[in-house]
Formats: structure tokens, C-alpha cells, sequence
């Protein structure tokens, strides 16, 4: 019998990237405050308040139009680190602040140059989650076949996949697939590509990762490790009342995975 397919999802199930954002935009928020009370004093707001709006922008952004492309910002880096270029243009607007022109675009520079560091090929080695090299090589050891499925930025997730290759925690030849946004189409390309195989999805996110692939009706089983989401917080509760749950596994880490793989 033909081993499985394993179409996993990346950010927040084989790496965790939650934290990524928090150092470059806590320094990228300092330095707004520091701005600002140039001009404010002891009015000019916290840095911890400029955090909040920064976040706010953050994920607003992912389904507005970017005037740039007029298409949804999803998660290109004009959301992040662009959202902090958008916080201090609007706390100006707001105080009343003109910093003219010579001086935003440098400040602007400086805002995305701190907010890239989220993106660095040392960040992207950390935060692996548990067992993960071990479940990506014992599911190829099965004779398994592995793909990547994840949305985003290209060139950020790209970055992500080849330093995880490199650092062996995704086996080297592991095919790859970046999308902004995931679709069912792509499941039912993969369920074309090998027919023959038993198909499992697995991610953190219902909706995103899982959803798309089981609306098909084309096999598909899944496996949802859950994470608190950035996007939706606060919604876990009400997420895993409407698992599927015929067709959707929960495990509390992948690990799972190899502990029950027999019975998968
Ligand atoms: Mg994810």
C-alpha cells in the first residue's frame, strides 16, 4: 500500500512565529514614543499604547486593500513592517504633528529597518516546536510523502523553508507550496497528484489550514494542534465547537503524531 500523503501547514505548527514580531515592534513602538515626545512631553502616549494601535493596524491590515497593489495587504510585508510606518503617520495625524517631509521618510525608513529584523534568517532558527525534526523524518521513513503548505509573504516564507531545510528540521527534498491565502483548489491539485495515498492535513488554525481541504469531500482526514491565534484571540473556544470532528483530530502537539501513527 502506498504510504500517505502529509500536507502541513508551517508557521505556528512546525515553527512558532508568535513572538517574531514582539521585539521589533516593542523597539519600533520606543522609538514613535521617543518621537513624539520631542513634540508631546509628558502627553505623548506610552509605548506600550503605541503597541496596541501598531497591533490594531496589524491586523486590520491583512484583509484591507493596499492602495500600492489594490489588492488585500494579507501578509506582505507592506502589513508588517509597513503597519509601523501606518501607526506613526496616524499618532501624528491625531496630535497634530507635522514632521515634513525630509524627516518622515527617514523616519519611515528607519521604522521598516527595525521592523525587518522579524524576518532574519538566525530569528527563523528558533522556536522549533517540539518533535518536529523527529516527526518530519519519521513520517519519510515511512515512505510518506511530505509538502509544506503554507501562506504569507514569499520571499519571508521561502527564507523560513530554507533555513529549516538547512538546519534539517524539514527533510531536503520535501516539496513546498507559498500562497497568500489557502485554497481548496491546491488540496484537490494534491489529492490529483497521488490518488492512491491515505491524505492528512495538519495545522494549528481551523479555518485556514484544515477547512479548506476537508470542504472537499476528497478524503481528506485532519489533525488540528491549536494555537491561541493573533488574528482571532480568544476564539479557540468557540473554533473547536465547530471541528468536524469525524474528520479532524486533536492533538495537543505533533508528537501525536508519531505516538499514533498506527492508528491514523
Ligand atoms: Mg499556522
Amino acid at each position: 500500500m502506498a504510504g500517505k500523503l502529509w500536507v502541513f501547514d508551517l508557521d505556528n505548527t512546525i515553527r512558532f512565529c508568535g513572538s517574531d514580531y514582539e521585539k521589533p515592534a516593542q523597539d519600533a513602538a520606543k522609538y514613535i514614543h521617543s518621537l513624539l515626545k520631542n513634540d508631546l512631553g509628558k502627553k505623548a502616549p506610552s509605548t506600550e499604547e503605541i503597541i496596541t494601535v501598531a497591533r490594531e493596524i496589524d491586523r486590520k491590515r491583512v484583509n484591507e486593500i493596499n492602495p500600492k497593489t489594490g489588492t488585500p495587504f494579507l501578509y506582505c510585508m507592506d502589513r508588517f513592517p509597513g503597519s509601523q510606518v501606518e501607526t506613526f503617520h496616524q499618532l501624528c495625524q491625531k496630535y497634530n504633528i507635522n514632521p515634513g517631509e525630509a524627516a518622515d521618510s527617514e523616519i519611515a525608513g528607519r521604522l521598516l529597518k527595525i521592523g525587518l529584523r522579524a524576518f532574519s534568517e538566525e530569528l527563523f532558527r528558533s522556536n522549533i516546536a517540539p518533535r518536529a525534526k523527529e516527526v518530519l523524518k519519521f513520517l519519510r521513513d515511512q515512505d510518506d510523502t511530505l509538502v509544506i503548505y503554507t501562506k504569507g509573504d514569499n520571499h519571508v516564507q521561502n527564507l523560513k523553508l530554507k533555513v529549516l531545510k538547512k538546519i534539517g528540521v524539514i527533510p531536503q527534498d520535501t516539496n513546498a507550496c507559498v500562497q497568500e491565502n489557502k485554497h481548496a483548489d491546491t488540496f484537490r491539485h494534491l489529492a490529483l497528484l497521488y490518488p492512491s495515498r491515505k491524505r492528512f492535513v495538519v495545522g494549528d488554525t481551523y479555518k485556514a489550514d484544515i477547512q479548506p481541504a476537508l470542504s472537499l469531500n476528497l478524503g481528506y482526514k485532519s489533525i488540528l494542534i491549536p494555537a491561541e491565534n493573533w488574528e482571532e484571540p480568544g476564539q479557540l473556544e468557540k473554533t473547536l465547537a465547530e471541528v468536524d470532528r469525524q474528520n479532524c483530530r486533536i492533538f495537543k502537539d505533533l508528537g501525536q503524531i508519531v505516538d499514533q501513527y498506527r492508528e491514523l
